[in-house]
């Protein structure tokens, strides 16, 4: 017989060791010294660079919650000595723009028109009231050069792919590129559609990334790697690109699509988790891959007119 006390208290005890678990998870900030000026922080989200320049904190993207975005501050004022002085967003997905209201308002924000543009549009009800004083105050299209403190930083929107107005941040004098989610290293990435992400046209945007002069790249998720690790991550995408317009061509179904066996660059890349899987695996890309060269996909009507120059 089901003696329902005991299940019932050992319900409870799972509950709260799964609860202590997302929270001790939720919490953890790993801190990365890449230089003498330069972090990453790794926590719950996307990874953030942290700059330490004369006149104070540079950061990019602020992890997913509000209270992470605080944490991020706090970790950037023990680790350069400095307030933050200017909070980049590479794009706006959640996990890399929620943090944003965990800084001073009034802190300098910048992202890509495109960027905010979708903030506004996609994501109203998160950057109602408050929020919204921590939404980028400064856009930028194409490239341009910072200069804060004694550091030069060059941001630029190479071109789309993760989705249409992906920042990358260059480090000048510490050769080190944060990628945002241009880069998803050792892990299967997504690609937006909607947000007008492409497999197509990614390859020739990271073609134009690698033209800059950085030996250090930094990806929205997984580990530091360097330029070859684009390169090779760039390899992954024009294979699966192939095979998608391949696909196109022949009128193969999705379905069919899913069974290839010919996507073979992706030997060496792991299921995104956020404390769980999120969906970001091989059927994944293989879906989005087939679903942009067949049109199987919907842009939303409110991201149509702020189209940016590349
Ligand atoms: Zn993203």
């Amino acid at each position: 017989m089901i003696n329902w006390k005991r299940a019932f208290w050992l319900v409870v005890l799972l509950l709260l060791s799964a609860a202590a678990y997302v929270l001790v998870q939720v919490r953890a900030l790993e801190v990365e010294q890449l230089t003498d000026d330069l972090y990453v922080l790794r926590g719950l989200g996307g990874n953030v660079a942290v700059l330490r320049t004369a006149a104070g904190a540079v950061v990019v993207d602020s992890m997913m919650l509000p209270w992470q975005g605080r944490r991020v501050r706090e970790a950037a004022r023990a680790l350069t000595g400095m307030d933050t002085v200017l909070l980049i967003n590479t794009h706006h997905h959640w996990d890399h723009t929620h943090g944003n209201p965990g800084f001073a308002p009034g802190t300098r924000v910048l992202s890509s028109a495109r960027t905010r543009h979708y903030l506004q549009a996609l994501d109203a009800d998160f950057w109602a009231g408050e929020a919204a004083r921590l939404l980028p105050n400064a856009t930028l299209s194409g490239r341009q050069v910072v200069r804060i403190g004694e550091q030069t930083i060059t941001l630029l929107h190479p071109g789309a792919g993760h989705t249409d107005g992906d920042l990358v941040v260059l480090f000048d004098d510490q050769r080190a590129i944060h990628m945002g989610d241009l880069l998803f290293n050792g892990h299967y990435p997504n690609i937006d559609l909607e947000a007008g992400g492409t497999v197509q046209r990614w390859p020739a945007t990271l073609r134009r990334v690698l033209r800059l002069d950085f030996d250090t790249a930094i990806p929205g998720h997984g580990a530091t790697t360097d330029r070859a690790g684009i390169v090779e991550f760039a390899s992954f995408l024009e294979q699966l690109g192939e095979l998608a317009r391949h696909a196109a061509r022949d009128h193969t179904s999705l379905r069919q699509f899913l069974r290839t066996q010919r996507l073979t660059l992706d030997e060496n890349l792991e299921d995104v988790r956020m404390i769980i899987p999120v969906g970001l695996n091989r059927k994944f890309v293989l879906r989005r891959a087939w679903e942009e060269t067949t049109g199987n996909f919907t842009r939303a009507a409110a991201l149509d007119g702020a189209a940016e120059g590349e």
